[in-house]
């Protein structure tokens, strides 16, 4: 199937091509062959891109939030419209299997639009009085922001971002992730097409370096990451010479604790959506599995036979539910973590090893007996390995979940009412989960602790990140000076 993009960039409005920026290949994960090819964003490019946005930027914010929110709500209504075609082109760019695509990527792009469009229209300041005088304030946008993306939910991310920054009244530049450059560029087109005006949303490839030329530039005033910690700190630091706002979606390594008194079938799905969908790869997955001495060998016994059900294969077939990893690269990083955790004396459960003749495929790894100090229990992987490790008390469990530099999400099976809410107010990160895990509804705040990230994505949270506050003195008397 031919992908290639009409061109590698999306600008003012239309595609816009320049062959002379490093060439991108857009490898399928199944087939290991070449599918598409963009080029990197040459300094002209760059430079086109926030041209256009800061030309855009002040006429989209003068028009009123319920004109913008409609345009976002009817980008919204063609995302649904077009979902298949979406969730092909994001198994194409992420091998993601097409069963999942299609119920977790353009749809919650397109929740996204729907609810920042629905929010646009009541974006407001407050007045408050003081005496006769008063303060009003007016809540605005930022200006032009930039968003960064990672590899693992490329529509998703480009949706993330953009819905609030457009409902607040902002400009975005999107930089994808070199890895998945695609998806993002059907945004901006589909954008364009529901009536947001040219240079409100565009999208320009490259690698790191063009991210750090859209983020040190003078007329951003916002770069929102979503990607690694290591890369977080350099994004961070280079926004922080220009006094920039932040948003920071990092890492994670993120603690799920099972007790004794948990559904036992329950607690293995979630440990299964924390540790397996996407192949592992999501950032609040709940890869140090906690799990309580009295249910530990039935959970074991469990989760094996649920993974009898993995069916790996080519991700557009249907009725495949584990796809390959997204890379090469990201398949032999894996590998090592699986080779460290053997090495450090981890007992292998099942997994562990390449699957098929070709394609990224690397099977769902489950490890028991693992230590707090165990490379596999400390970094970050972003593949299917889930790390089981005993424990006897809550007071335990909590000490040894926080134990992290991360602090991205975390989640507890149990059947002790008190006793969840008791440890999810302990918990140190940012998304919690009682009772289920990795679910992220655009109604609800998203975002990390500690390592893990600044700002929140999502919910009313959001709008705070897009927008700044100007207060203002009025007067209603005569001004004393004191001569
Ligand atoms: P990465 O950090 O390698 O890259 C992320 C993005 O940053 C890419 O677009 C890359 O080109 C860009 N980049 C790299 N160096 C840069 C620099 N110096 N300046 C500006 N931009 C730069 O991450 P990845 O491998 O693409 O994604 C995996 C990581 O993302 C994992 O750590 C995962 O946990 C994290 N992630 C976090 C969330 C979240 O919401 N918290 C969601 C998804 C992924």
């Amino acid at each position: 199937m031919n992908i290639q993009p009409t061109a590698s960039h999306f600008i003012d409005g239309q595609y816009v091509e320049d062959t002379t920026g490093a060439p991108i290949p857009v490898i399928c994960q199944m087939s290991e062959e070449v599918i598409a090819t963009v080029h990197a964003a040459t300094p002209a490019i760059i430079e086109q891109a926030l041209a256009s946005a800061k030309r855009a930027q002040t006429a989209w914010a003068a028009m009123s939030g319920t004109e913008r929110g409609r345009v976002l709500r009817r980008a919204a209504d063609i995302m649904r419209a077009r979902n298949e075609e979406l969730s092909i082109l994001e198994t194409n760019d992420t091998g993601k299997p097409l069963q999942e695509t299609r119920v977790a990527d353009a749809t919650s792009g397109a929740d996204a639009l729907e609810y920042f469009g629905g929010l646009a229209g009541s974006l407001t300041g407050e007045h408050i009085q003081l005496g006769d005088d008063f303060v009003y304030t007016r809540r605005e946008p930022l200006g032009v922001c930039v968003g960064i993306g990672a590899w693992n939910y490329p529509t998703q991310i480009a949706c993330w971002k953009g819905a609030p920054a457009l409902a607040c009244g902002n400009a975005m530049i999107f930089k994808p992730s070199e890895t998945t450059p695609l998806c993002a560029l059907k945004i901006a087109e589909i954008l364009h097409e529901a009536g947001a005006p040219a240079g409100i949303y565009n999208v320009v490839q490259g690698m790191g370096d063009v991210g750090q030329a859209l983020i040190t530039d003078p007329r951003v005033a916002k770069v929102s990451l979503t990607g690694s910690v290591p890369t977080g700190r350099k994004v961070y630091a280079a926004a922080a010479a220009g006094m920039r706002h932040v948003t920071m979606e990092l890492g994670g390594k993120s603690p799920l604790v099972i007790f004794d008194d948990a559904d036992l079938e329950n607690a293995v799905s979630g440990a299964i959506l924390g540790n397996f969908y996407s192949s592992g790869q999501v950032c609040s997955n709940g890869t140090r599995v906690f799990v309580q001495k009295g249910i530990k060998d039935a959970f074991l016994a469990r989760m094996t036979e649920r993974l009898a059900d993995v069916k790996m294969g080519d991700p557009l077939d249907e009725s495949v539910n584990f796809g390959p990893m997204v890379s090469a690269r990201q398949r032999d990083i894996v590998e090592g973590f699986i080779a460290k955790g053997i090495a450090e004396g981890a007992t292998l459960i099942t997994g562990g090893k390449r699957a098929g003749d070709k394609g990224y495929f690397l099977e769902p790894t489950v490890f028991a007996d693992v230590t707090d100090d165990m490379t596999i229990a400390r970094d970050e992987i972003f593949g299917p390995v889930m790390s089981v490790l005993d424990f006897e008390t809550e007071a335990e469990a909590l000490t040894r979940a926080n134990a992290t530099e991360f602090g991205l999400a975390a989640g507890v099976f149990t059947s002790d009412l008190t006793r969840a809410h008791r440890m999810v107010a302990g918990f140190e990160a940012g998304t919690c989960y009682i009772n289920t895990y990795n679910l992220a509804p655009v109604e609800a705040p998203f975002g990390g602790s500690k390592q893990s990230g600044v700002g929140r994505e999502n919910s009313k949270a959001a709008i705070e990140h897009y927008t700044q506050l100007k207060g203002v003195y009025v007067a209603m008397g005569d001004v004393e000076a004191p001569f």
